[in-house]
């Protein structure tokens, strides 16, 4: 298998970042009055949303709505689009009342969680809203430091956070937790499994997170043990997705299977099966489903299903 997946969903933010402005406070501060800049709103982890004929929409803000919300609020900058010429900021409103805020541009906005959202949602927007995301979650988390324990600050644009104790300084930088996510395969046959914590019927690939210490392909091959009993030879990389929900790097892989006897953890699984191509092209017929279109588990399924 040699797919190589590279507009996956929340993968297609193409914002140049523009890390030279995170150490310039005062040129980050005049690009935001700029008309051409524009700010992602979220409130506890939930983006504004407008219902459009195409499904939900990220709605964006001008300076001056922004504004109101800014002394109390974090604003992050992340880049600019080149093909629209703007420059994006994200902006953390909440410390501020839920309604307030949403109502400043449009009686119908909505706050959402981008993981219910953005598969509804215009791709582009959503890669920025995941981006977003995924830097306000670090940030709630690392408000203090963890070598002293005193309060850190922002800093760098939204892109660090320092601690505030002098004797101490040190410096904190945002955390992507990498995931492995495989379809095992013999050729024929696919290895999928229904989670415990997954609706009734769905069937999904193995994934697990990474442990230090450990190549990528080491944790394909050790998570797909530790689920299903089964040992994996070749591993070939397939391509990443980010997933901020809350803080993960998906790495999609395809695994040749070495072995057939299945053999699942019962604290995660509560079945994993070989399945055929025949098998998956009828699983509506037999009650069960796939995972979500936005999700890197249905293209590696999808991408298996179409090579012979
Ligand atoms: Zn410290």
């Amino acid at each position: 298998m040699n797919a190589k997946f590279e507009n996956l969903f929340y993968a297609t933010s193409y914002l140049d970042r523009r890390s030279e402005f995170r150490l310039e406070t005062n040129k980050v501060h005049a690009l935001q009055k700029v008309e051409e800049s524009v700010f992602l709103p979220q409130h506890q982890l939930r983006s504004l949303f407008y219902q459009h004929d195409d499904g939900a929409m990220a709605r964006f803000w001008s300076y001056e709505q922004a504004a109101p919300f800014m002394e109390d609020g974090l604003v992050i900058y992340l880049g600019h689009e080149a093909s629209e010429g703007r420059h994006y900021f994200a902006l953390d409103v909440s410390a501020y009342d839920e309604n307030h805020a949403g109502n400043v541009s449009g009686d119908d906005d909505f706050w959402e969680d981008l993981r219910r959202a953005g598969p509804l949602s215009q791709r582009t927007l959503a890669s920025h809203l995941a981006y977003a995301r995924g830097l306000f979650y670090w940030h709630q988390r690392h408000r203090f430091c963890g070598s002293c324990g005193s309060p850190t600050h922002v800093a760098q644009a939204g892109h660090m956070r320092q601690c505030s104790n002098g004797a101490c300084g040190e410096l904190q930088f945002p955390r992507t937790d990498p995931a492995v996510i495989m379809l095992i395969h013999d050729g024929e046959r696919c290895l999928l499994a229904h989670h415990a914590r997954l609706k009734e019927g769905m069937y999904s690939t193995l994934a697990g997170f990474v442990e230090p210490g450990e190549t990528l392909e080491q944790a394909v091959r050790r998570e797909v043990m530790e689920e299903a009993g089964i040992e994996v030879g070749e591993v070939t990389y397939a391509g990443s997705q980010p997933w901020p929900f809350p803080s993960s790097l998906m790495l999609g892989f395809y695994g040749r299977a070495q072995s057939e006897k299945i053999t699942i953890a019962e604290d995660e699984l509560t079945d994993a099966q070989w399945f055929s191509r025949k098998d998956l092209n009828g699983f509506k017929e037999a009650g069960r489903f796939l995972p979500s279109a936005d999700s890197i588990a249905r293209n590696l399924i999808e991408y298996w299903l179409k090579a012979e």
